[in-house]
């Protein structure tokens, strides 16, 4: 007997006549999540995903383990695939779950039959399991409301499914189905955090990232680009995009107040951004400000930085605590390549004092002197692009395919 994956679908299922085209595009993830560790046979009925992982060197774990990183999926279950022969279900289910059931004090019993067609009813099939359980397992007793272990039966199409205590799945929506947005990307613990909460709300991911050499490293590069390359476990392929930023901002340093420097730079990093965001399609700026964070990312800075924008600019932890993102930069990998030490741009130039709560009115004061058509001219031919994959079955066995 085979065991194999079920992936519940989460608010894809809610999405109407859009239903196909998300579901289209979540297999298609799917696909991308598990080639690494086989070839996959992946097919999608009734809300659920099916997963089957073949080939010489097939790695169910670790596809299992993938399966929990993508969105659109609510709950993950390893199950296995049982003929229709109700006896033949009942002793493979106490055989398949006999670790857990050995631990577990309580359990119960749920059936769903989506063949209708299935001589027992799913009460009967809860009954029926259930009685087979308590018999085999005596030390065991029936909890309904909490239970520490649930055992599903599924009959669908030929086969029944069984499995235990499904695992929650990365939830949101499928990458890729909610449009493009252009992540600003520093090499700091933010910016990496908001692309992945943008992504699991569906959006298809470029990124883009200003450098200053000599003032900022290959090292830091390098370390974008990493944190780029980390991204797409859960976004799949992600352009990178990368600024040539010194000429500008030594400009801005040369002719421009410096208590402004910070603010004037940051609108010159939206003008390129929104000029990338139409080359490319995007639809929206992604960054990773947090209100009151720094003194760039005040009420004033922001309105400052937005009256540039002609995109709308997304920054989904305007209202999260640092801790709370770099809970989530943890969870997702990014935290220790973000702290590495290397310079940003950010970083270079920063002004001694820099104006906290500055108006609109003194910023376009102070930045007045910058011949901004001159500066802005031929930058878009000047960005380097880097095209980063979802990770492949080579970078796993690190041997050829
Ligand atoms: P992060 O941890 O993301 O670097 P931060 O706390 O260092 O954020 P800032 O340096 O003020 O904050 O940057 C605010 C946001 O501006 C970042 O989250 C990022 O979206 C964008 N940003 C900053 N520096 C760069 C850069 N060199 N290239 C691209 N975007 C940048
Ligand atoms: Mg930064």
């Amino acid at each position: 007997m085979k065991e194999v994956i079920l992936l519940k679908l989460g608010e894809v299922v809610l999405k109407g006549l859009n239903r196909s085209r998300f579901e289209s595009i979540l297999v298609k993830n799917v696909k991308r999540a598990i080639w690494p560790y086989g070839n996959p046979i992946v097919s999608d009925k009734q809300s659920t995903i099916f997963v089957e992982v073949e080939g010489e060197n097939a790695d169910f774990e670790g596809a299992y383990e993938a399966c929990k990183k993508i969105f659109g999926i609510v709950s993950v279950c390893r199950a296995i695939q049982c003929p229709l022969d109700f006896e033949q279900v009942k002793q493979t289910a106490g055989d398949y779950l006999e670790a857990k059931l050995m631990r577990a004090k309580t359990f119960k019993v749920n059936a769903k039959r989506a063949d209708k067609g299935y001589p027992l009813t799913s009460p009967q099939i809860m009954e029926q399991l259930g009685e087979y359980i308590l018999d085999r397992f005596p030390h065991l007793t029936v909890n309904v409301k909490e239970p520490e272990i649930t055992v599903y039966a599924e009959v669908r199409e030929g086969s029944v499914f069984v499995h235990g205590n499904p695992e929650r799945g990365a939830g949101g929506l499928p990458a890729g189905t909610g449009g493009h947005g252009l992540l600003m990307l520093s090499g700091g613990i933010d910016s990496p955090v908001a692309g992945y909460v943008m992504a699991k709300r569906g959006l298809k991911l470029s990124a883009i990232h200003f450098e200053s050499p000599p003032y900022t490293s290959d090292r830091a590069k390098e370390k974008v680009i990493t944190l780029a390359q980390k991204l797409c476990v859960y976004a799949g392929q992600i352009d990178l995009y990368i600024v040539p930023f010194t000429e500008i901002q030594e400009a801005i340093k040369d002719q421009c107040n410096e208590d402004c420097f910070t603010v004037i730079m940051r609108r010159y990093m939206i003008k390129i951004a929104c000029g990338l965001a139409e080359r490319i399609n995007a639809g929206a700026i992604i960054t990773g400000e947090s209100l009151g964070q720094v003194a760039s990312q005040t009420l004033g800075a922001i309105r400052c930085t937005d009256a540039v924008s002609s995109y709308p600019v997304f920054r989904p932890f305007i209202g999260t605590d640092k801790q709370d993102i770099i809970n989530i930069a943890r969870q997702i990998d990014t935290f220790e390549t973000s702290s590495l030490p290397f310079e940003d741009c950010c970083t270079v130039f920063t002004p001694r004092h820099p104006k906290t709560n500055p108006s609109l009115e003194v910023i376009e004061k102070a930045e007045s002197p910058l011949d901004e058509e001159a500066l802005l001219a031929g930058i878009q031919d000047k960005i380097e692009k880097v095209t980063l994959y979802a990770p492949s079955r080579k970078d796993r066995t690190n041997t050829d395919e």
